[in-house]
């Protein structure tokens, strides 16, 4: 059989690959103690299936709206009003499938050939994939651990030309768990609006933020900027929704209906009593989001600390998110065969850092209860020291 050529042009997501092996391993009996997915260990919090199982008793059972429900497009747009000081209505805002899709579905809408995509490394790993997959050249700019991880505006400002059309900014960042301050934001928002270019903010992780670090929305800095800005998010992270599949972006009006046309023909609507979880989510209390941040931060300290007293290992400390970002150099492995090793002798698993755009690192998901991560970093410790 002959595949078209674009699939050769891009890689298995492997966060989902070994993730997936993960789960089956621990189906066969295995002891496996898990670093690999971004996935909440919690269930997803009883009010939301609630919501969920009524719409369903209710017959909200048939296609709706390609674009999404529009209760829960303005319950969004009020979210983006409140928390972030974003102004959108309803219009601007398209439910997708998982953020996932928002982010899949922008690329196809607004990147053709010739067209460059600035991205930080390290990345998540899709988004140069999405890049491709819309037959646009990704540019990849290496940041660096001392700096955090962080791109800085003399790195962005000398990444573009003239085919830069969208710079993918995420923070707070997987895989590093970095979060840039409101002043970096502002700097990096002063070169988008002067070289006249787009940026797309992925903020699935906002609600994930440690110590004194704040996000601040690059859209909501002024109106010059939120006109070239499309944020991506979604319900995955911050209420334990991964498998509901409801992401979202919020667009100038345009692209929205670009995106609008793209879904139409690709996903239609997202699941319908799955939207009506969505809107209970942002309409109910917050508690249950701040319940697994507090269980996430205590993890994040055990697991910062264990791994920079294992010889070998080290990792700057991350500020949001669920990730470690280790670097394995000193090892004198690369992050493929540290990974395989790692799982095949000790029954951890991990995702190799070359996902990410990073060899020498390995990211470990602390999204996992804390047996299981003292369990795993015993036999990491192991692994090392053999
Ligand atoms: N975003 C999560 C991760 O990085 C889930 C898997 C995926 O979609 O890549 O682990």
């Amino acid at each position: 059989m002959k595949l078209a050529a674009r699939v050769n042009q891009v890689s298995t997501s492997l966060t989902l690959a070994i993730s997936a092996k993960a789960k089956a391993m621990k189906a066969e009996g295995i002891d496996v103690c898990s670093f690999s997915a971004g996935e909440p260990d919690f269930p997803t919090p009883k009010h939301i299936c609630e919501a969920a199982k009524t719409a369903l008793d209710e017959g909200k059972t048939r296609y709706g709206a390609a674009v999404g429900e529009l209760k829960l497009r303005q319950a969004i747009a009020n979210k983006l009003k409140t928390d972030n000081n974003l102004n959108y209505q309803a219009e601007n805002i398209i439910v997708t499938n998982g953020g996932k899709f928002s982010l899949f579905n922008l690329m196809q809408a607004l990147i053709e050939p010739g067209d460059e995509v600035i991205i930080p490394a390290p990345y998540w790993l899709s988004y140069p994939e999405m890049v491709k997959l819309a037959s646009g050249t990704p540019v990849i700019v290496n940041t660096l651990a001392e700096n955090d991880y962080k791109i800085t505006p003399e790195q962005l400002e000398q990444a573009i030309t003239p085919n830069s059309k969208l710079f993918v900014f995420n923070s707070p960042s997987n895989p590093t768990g970095t979060v840039y301050s409101p002043d970096e934001v502002r700097a990096l928002a002063k070169i988008i609006v002067e070289r006249d270019i787009l940026v797309v903010s992925d903020e699935i992780y906002e609600k994930i933020l440690y110590d004194d670090a704040q996000h601040l929305s690059i859209g909501s800095i002024n109106d010059e900027i939120l006109a070239r800005t499309i944020v991506s998010s979604g319900f995955a992270k911050s209420h334990s929704m991964t498998g509901w599949r409801v992401g979202y972006a919020a667009a100038p009006l345009e692209l929205l209906q670009a995106m609008a046309k793209i879904q139409s023909h690709s996903t239609s609507n997202v699941c319908t009593f799955a939207q009506y979880g969505a809107i209970a989510a942002l309409e109910s209390s917050q508690e249950c989001v701040q319940e697994m941040v507090q269980a996430f931060a205590q993890r994040r300290i055990y697991m910062y600390e264990a791994i920079n007293a294992i010889p070998k290992l080290s990792c700057p400390k991350p500020y949001g998110a669920f990730y470690l970002f280790v670097d394995i150099s000193q090892t004198g492995k690369k992050s493929l065969d540290f990974c395989n090793e790692l799982l095949e002798s000790k029954q951890v698993a991990a995702i190799p850092g070359i996902a990410f755009g990073m060899d020498d690192c390995v990211r470990f998901s602390y999204a996992t209860d804390l047996n299981t991560i003292k369990e795993g970093l015993k036999r990491l410790t192991e692994f090392v020291e053999q």
